[in-house]
């Protein structure tokens, strides 16, 4: 085995998971009426790698065995290009939502290569190869992973071991001969209730006092004690044309809950060890942000297409404004494209043998796309005009006296009224709908917040050699 139907994916999720939605218990994922689209929507990534079109970029050879792409562990600047385009065409069939289950499970895996390598080199532990154990059997076997990485942190202003309640970030209880117990919860779990087992990280960096707070490990979804509660957003009923993105596609993200659960001890890879939670944390981000960036590029494309094919209907594309948006929607777009691939081509390969992006560029990249995201969404808006929010439905197009008023009158400069429409449909998905507002949170907060990369690139750029510059110019150096 190496590669998954999507049929055996299906099946590997019904295993008696704790899964509740809407205050109720979820019996089986893949038949539930809204979470089956997600796991029809993560599907793709298996569906893909069968897929003519993709199967060459989309599977690999590791260890003399065919494994998904995402499972391939980058050595170099081209096998993070040829992630990024995996992760691009997987996005695309997916209709702008990323599928996830591959390319979250294997950022964290790539990042914990590395700290484990590095925590068992300073302290004498033996992380190293449960990691590579549980990396070789995913591979393997094509797992669909989750990562939980953000807690729900309480008061922002303090450090974990301050916190009034000492369960606001996930920690070790008890630490038992045979493995550890571990109490809290994590927020915004992306895949989760569609994935076979779930990667833990800490979310920051912890201090001397705050062991128990550093802590890392792997579990199947099924563990005992392991309660995912689904968020309903984006589960109300879709129409294929008027929704052509969102009807079929969503990810779903849980709280993830901890209730005193145990971890044997080959499942842990990280617990007590502070000085490395902080490396953990950011080491991750490194990969999730690169993985980040690849599948915002198919959004970020059809922005750009959008606000293109809707001036060209309507009429207005040689207009001096509308040459004005469109250039700052292809500069933007380019820009993002051009820094993500730089951030691979400036990489560097680390120990244990994992090629690492760029920090710098990687964050800026992510940054340039959040920072600019709104814009893009408000000149998209602009051109198409206020039917995005005020079109009739697509069935009043089949009524006997108010079709032929509709088709007459909102034709615009070319093609017929329906297509029109349509693409108006499409864009009020993208930019205006449930779906749309979703991509909105997600490109603010996901991944990290803005402040998030601006410290990353910040702690990254170099200050010193820029303002000797400075001082030279000034004539104050020496
Ligand atoms: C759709 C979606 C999917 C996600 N998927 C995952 C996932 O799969 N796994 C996972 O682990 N996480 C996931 N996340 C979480 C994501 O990484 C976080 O949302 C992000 O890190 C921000 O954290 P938060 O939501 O708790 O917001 P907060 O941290 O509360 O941020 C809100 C504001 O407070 C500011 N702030 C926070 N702390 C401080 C401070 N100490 N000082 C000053 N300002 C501060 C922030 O900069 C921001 O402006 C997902 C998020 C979204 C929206």
């Amino acid at each position: 085995m190496g590669l998954r139907t999507p049929e055996e994916y299906r099946e590997s999720l019904r295993d008696g998971r704790r899964v509740m939605f809407r205050g109720e218990w979820v019996e089986d994922v893949t038949r539930h009426p809204v979470l089956g689209h997600a796991v029809d929507h993560a599907a793709i990534d298996y569906a893909i790698a069968e897929d003519p079109r993709y199967r060459d970029l989309c599977t690999a050879e590791q260890d003399g065995e065919a494994v998904s792409r995402f499972y391939k562990l980058p050595k170099t600047a081209d096998d993070l290009l040829l992630r990024m385009r995996a992760i691009e065409a997987a996005t695309t069939e997916g209709r702008t939502v990323v599928t996830l289950i591959h390319e979250i499970g294997t950022d964290a895996l790539f990042a914990l290569l590395r700290v484990a390598h590095a925590c068992d080199a300073a302290r004498g532990t033996s992380y190293l190869p449960r990691v590579r154990a549980l990396y070789a059997r995913a591979s393997k076997e094509d797992w669909a992973l989750a990562v939980a990485q953000t807690d729900t942190k309480g008061d922002r202003g303090k450090s974990p071991a301050d916190q009034p309640d000492p369960d606001q970030y996930v920690r070790i209880v008890a630490r038992r001969e045979d493995g550890i117990v571990v109490r809290g919860v994590k927020v915004h779990t992306s895949v989760s209730v569609n994935a076979n087992a779930l990667i833990v990280l800490p979310t920051r960096a912890m201090r001397p006092g705050e062991e128990d707070y550093a802590v890392s490990f792997w579990l199947p979804i099924d563990t005992e004690g392991l309660r995912l509660v689904a968020s309903p957003y984006l589960s109300s009923p879709r129409s294929d044309v008027e929704h052509p993105l969102s009807a079929g596609h969503k990810m779903v993200e849980t709280f993830t809950w901890f209730d005193d659960v145990f971890v044997p001890w080959e499942q842990v890879f990280q617990a007590g060890e502070v000085e490395f939670a902080g490396p953990l944390a950011l080491g991750f981000v490194d990969f999730h942000r690169f993985t980040a960036v690849s599948y915002k590029l198919p959004l970020i494309d059809l922005l750009v297409g959008s606000a293109s094919l809707i001036a060209q209907l309507n009429g207005i594309a040689r207009a001096g404004h509308v040459r004005d948006k469109l250039a700052r929607l292809a500069m933007y777009a380019a820009t993002v494209r051009k820094l993500l691939e730089a951030s691979a081509l400036t990489g560097q390969l680390a120990e244990p043998g994992v090629f690492v992006p760029d920090t710098l560029t990687v964050n800026t990249a992510k940054y340039h796309f959040a920072h600019g995201f709104h814009e893009a969404l408000r000149d998209v808006q602009d051109l198409a005009g206020g039917l995005l929010v005020t079109a009739p439905a697509w069935g009043d197009f089949r009524d006997e006296t108010i079709g032929p008023a509709l088709q007459k009158y909102l034709r615009a400069a070319e093609g017929s009224a329906e297509d029109r429409m349509r693409v108006l449909y499409m864009i009020a998905d993208l930019t205006v709908s449930d779906l749309a507002g979703y991509h909105a949170v997600l490109a603010v907060h996901a991944e990290g917040s803005l402040e998030a990369e601006k410290l990353a690139a910040s702690r990254h750029f170099d200050f010193r050699a820029a303002q000797a510059l400075a001082r030279r110019m000034a004539g104050i150096d020496g």
